[in-house]
């Protein structure tokens, strides 16, 4: 089907190259170096250097990030947020009946202090539509 030189079946929807893959190796040696170094405080400052140039890299070459890997990163100062060491989570919930549809899960970056909010108490079963199942490409 394709031209690459790959041994994929006939009808598999898998190209047998990446197109720019320079692009996403060099976004993936910025993620593996941003997630070493923000677990040193000494390094905290690369840290968030290393996830500006991440994301400066993916919006240059228009190449879409993974929601999980977006909200990792904060948009305010760019910390790589891990649950605990630079990030906070926690429901809130500011209706007066305090029903539990109305649950919102907060992610609050512990640098900087800007929060996201995702609207959680709606939809309980809510999956990001990269990882449902159907969309899911295999990697065997
Ligand atoms: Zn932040």
């Amino acid at each position: 089907m394709g031209k690459g030189k790959g041994n994929n079946k006939p009808g598999s929807k898998i190209p047998s190259t990446v197109p720019q893959k320079d692009h996403y190796s060099r976004i993936s040696y910025l993620l593996n170096a941003t997630n070493h170094f923000t677990s040193s405080s000494k390094y905290n400052i690369l840290s968030r250097g290393y996830a500006r140039n991440l994301d400066l890299v993916a919006k240059k070459t228009v190449i879409k990030l993974t929601p999980a890997l977006k909200r990792s990163l904060c948009k305010k100062c760019n910390t790589f947020l891990i649950p605990g060491l630079t990030l906070t989570v926690f429901i809130e919930n500011e209706s007066k009946s305090k029903a539990s549809h109305n649950d919102v899960l907060v992610h609050q970056c512990l640098y900087c202090h800007s929060k996201k909010r995702f609207p959680i108490g709606s939809n309980r079963d809510y999956v990001v539509f990269s990882e449902r199942d159907d969309v899911k490409v295999s990697s065997t």
